[in-house]
């Protein structure tokens, strides 16, 4: 999933902007469910991703090519929105499904399930995975929880206390793995935010030569704060896009892997990695870079999937999905060339205000094929 708010192309997930929660304080119920959940109580948002192809279809074949994992087994679906996937395991033969909802999309989940007479199968209870109770273990614990460039959101953190908490000692996770991908992009976004950045700063100046004209107060001290503000908001905050794969100028390298079965919050909580990219365009300006993830449906060592299922959103012309990628785009693109190495630096955070949102803080160092060093930069993003 990834819910409402955004700024970005796709119209996108949740999470909210306003918050006023720390990362290692406790979390506020009640700003969360303003600030996050309430988007999730709409249909319409949980149209947009039923209506996502690749995203169903991933789930779908998922379930109903390994019915093994479901038949007469005891199922857990974390934040079953609509329901789809709690429905999906009783039809794949699952003999009880415990379909959690945080919102009142239960309501409507409850209606989905009677109307396809799954009732004595699916039950669904709304409350937060965190604080109901069920009745016995489970044997597969199933979720859609990813956000933007994967844990934007945070909701894995609810899918491991679910894991802690219900799945048996054998049970196997669905997805059972994820991974997060970044690459270096060519773009023209890097010009139009800069026209917005121009733009932006015309304004002020028309608008400060007007307070100094017709009111007698001279607001020149606020030019270069204005300035600053306007640098971090419309250059430095992470974007959604539908990349074009052909926008992708160098290796694309996986910067996290988590196996949802092990995974702990504190993994999470701050993902750092060095990776290094080898530009492969020829002459070309490198402009930002991207951010993507897929997941993976393998069930478990000791039991494994008939079929494992990938679900990816990387760049694609023929496979768009409602995440696209998160884009982190420089205010001053550089030219690069053939070869060119781009040793990389990340540590992915929580925002201090909103512990649904991230903060991401990129070093680059570029060095030509011949080990000649180019140029490097540290910038740090908002992904809001
Ligand atoms: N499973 C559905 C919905 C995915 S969106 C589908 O695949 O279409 C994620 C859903 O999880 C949202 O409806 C959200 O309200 C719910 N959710 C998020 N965190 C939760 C939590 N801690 N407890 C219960 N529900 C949660």
């Amino acid at each position: 999933m990834r819910s409402a708010y955004n700024g970005g192309a796709m119209g996108g997930r949740a999470a909210g902007t306003g918050g006023g929660v720390k990362s290692s304080a406790p979390v506020d119920k009640e700003v969360d469910y303003a600030n996050y959940f309430c988007t999730y109580s709409f249909l319409y948002h949980q149209k947009d991703m039923l209506s996502d192809r690749v995203r169903m279809d991933a789930y779908f074949n998922a379930v109903f090519e390994n019915k093994h994992h479901f038949a007469g087994k005891t199922v857990l679906d974390v934040g079953t929105g609509s329901g789809i996937l709690a429905i999906w395991s009783a039809q794949a033969g699952a003999r009880k499904v415990y379909a959690v909802e945080a919102t009142s999309m239960a309501d409507h989940a409850r209606a989905l399930v009677k109307a396809n007479n799954l009732e004595h199968v699916v039950e669904v209870i709304q409350g937060s995975v965190e604080d109901i109770s069920l009745p016995e273990k489970v044997d597969v614990i199933i979720s859609e929880w990813m956000g933007y460039f994967l844990l934007r959101e945070s909701m894995f953190d609810s899918v491991i206390c679910a894991r802690d908490r219900w799945l048996k000692p054998t049970g196997v996770m669905y997805p059972s793995h994820a991974r997060m991908w970044f690459a270096p992009i060519k773009s023209n976004m890097a010009d139009r935010k800069k026209s917005d950045l121009d733009g932006a700063m015309a304004d002020w100046d028309n608008f400060s030569d007007e307070i100094k004209t017709y009111y007698g107060v001279d607001m020149s001290v606020l030019t270069k704060p204005f300035a600053e503000e306007q640098e971090k908001y419309f250059i430095q905050t992470g974007m959604w896009n539908d990349l074009n794969p052909l926008q992708v100028i160098g290796t694309p390298t996986i910067v996290k892997e988590m196996d949802c079965l092990t995974a702990t919050v504190s993994e999470i909580e701050e993902v750092k990695c060095n990776v290094t990219s080898v530009i492969n365009g020829q002459n070309t300006r490198l402009c930002g870079f991207g951010g993507w993830f897929d997941v993976h449906f393998r069930g478990r060592k000791e039991d494994p999937a008939q079929q494992e299922i990938e679900l990816t959103t990387a760049p694609s012309e023929q496979h768009c999905t409602h995440w696209g990628q998160q884009v982190f785009i420089m205010a001053d693109p550089i030219n690069v060339g053939e070869g060119d190495h781009l040793n990389l630096g990340l540590v992915m955070s929580r925002s201090k205000e909103n512990h649904r949102l991230m903060e991401v803080e990129l070093e680059c160092e570029i060095k030509e094929a011949s080990g000649n060093p180019k140029e490097s930069f540290k910038k740090t993003y908002f992904i809001e």
